[in-house]
């Protein structure tokens, strides 16, 4: 039988990754990425978006003729699935309403299909990753933000408006800090690495010694920027390899916020498994091992012991594997 392709997508805060993929065995064939965080406008971000898949279609070198099965997209933000159309990102410079099925869908001339990014890797892990086989999946991704995706008897449980499984808006202090959603208290304002870089950037700036500052220097980075240095995850698990006070203490908390807002999740859905990733989890295992405990500890006693809390197996591919499943399957 011949191969079956597809093309993934995944859109993230800081970089576009486009992925062609063997949709029988998991397999990426060819790639290509690009960065976002210099985008300003909409119609760049469509730009690119465009430019990616194409350079990724190129790397793969498919014979002639070879059709693709589908071409999914796989985005951090809010879409709306039936009208191919990314209806906000904060974590994408605010863009809004871009009709990213219709324009990538004509520049490409293949149909298109929508969903947020953990949505995307959520259908990577339990096609080929950490989920295989699990009745009853939660992913949660901690990066630039924290997300998260059911996936019931491995299709999505997208919810009455898709957005189904948000678990990175859990509210896990009252009256807490202020979330990018305009709400207060969520899990993302303390266990993503926005949150977890705001913290260590203000302890920085109040004197507390640190690794940090030579880390980031060594980097180019300049810690009183405008608006904030991103602290990228390779950082902070530089500072955990020296054992850094600040960055333990601070990912400690990260973790102990994740522990609850997992233990709330596991009480409301009682999933078989959890599978963890994303950028922060896979640079900074130790997040994995301060969390999973917790939430077991913090939940109902008989969900609490009966579900796995696993690492992701995808790590950075489970975005375009998981975007070209969404477009073969829809
Ligand atoms: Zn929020």
């Amino acid at each position: 039988m011949a191969k079956r392709f597809g093309l993934g997508v995944d859109v993230g805060g800081t970089k576009i990754l486009a992925g062609v993929i063997d949709l029988d065995s998991g397999a990426v064939v060819g790639q290509a990425k690009k960065k976002t965080k210099a985008i300003l406008g909409g119609a760049e971000i469509l730009a690119r978006l465009g430019d990616t898949a194409e350079a990724a279609l190129a790397d793969a070198k498919l014979p002639k003729g070879t059709a693709l099965a589908g071409v999914g997209v796989a985005i951090a933000g809010q879409v709306d699935p039936e009208r191919g159309v990314l209806i906000d990102a904060p974590n994408l410079g605010g863009a809004r309403d871009l009709p990213i099925g219709d324009t990538l869908g004509r520049r490409l001339g293949l149909p298109v299909r929508l969903g947020n990014d953990v949505q995307g890797a959520a259908l990577g892990e339990v096609r080929f990753g950490g989920g295989v086989g699990v009745e009853r999946l939660l992913c949660v991704f901690v990066g630039t933000g924290v997300g998260g995706a059911i996936v019931h008897n491995g299709a999505l449980e997208r919810g009455a408006t898709a957005t189904a499984g948000e678990i990175g808006h859990l509210v896990v202090h009252a009256d807490g800090r202020f979330c990018g959603c305009g709400g207060r208290g969520h899990l993302e304002a303390y266990a993503s690495r926005t949150a977890i870089t705001k913290v260590l950037l203000e302890e920085l700036r109040r004197g507390r010694p640190s690794i940090l500052r030579d880390l980031l220097r060594k980097e180019g980075l300049d810690q009183d920027a405008p608006g904030g240095t991103a602290i990228r995850s390779g950082i902070l698990a530089k500072a955990v390899a020296e054992r850094d006070e600040l960055v333990l203490e601070t990912l400690h908390d990260a973790g102990r916020y994740l522990g609850l807002g997992l233990a709330s999740a596991i009480n409301f859905y009682n999933p078989h498994r959890i599978v963890l990733g994303g950028g922060v989890i896979e640079a900074v295992p130790l997040l994995v091992e301060l969390a999973a405990p917790r939430a077991k500890r913090e939940a109902l006693s008989v969900p609490g012991a009966a579900v796995e809390i696993v690492a992701s197996k995808l790590g950075d591919d489970a975005g375009i594997i998981g975007a070209a499943i969404l477009g073969a399957t829809g």
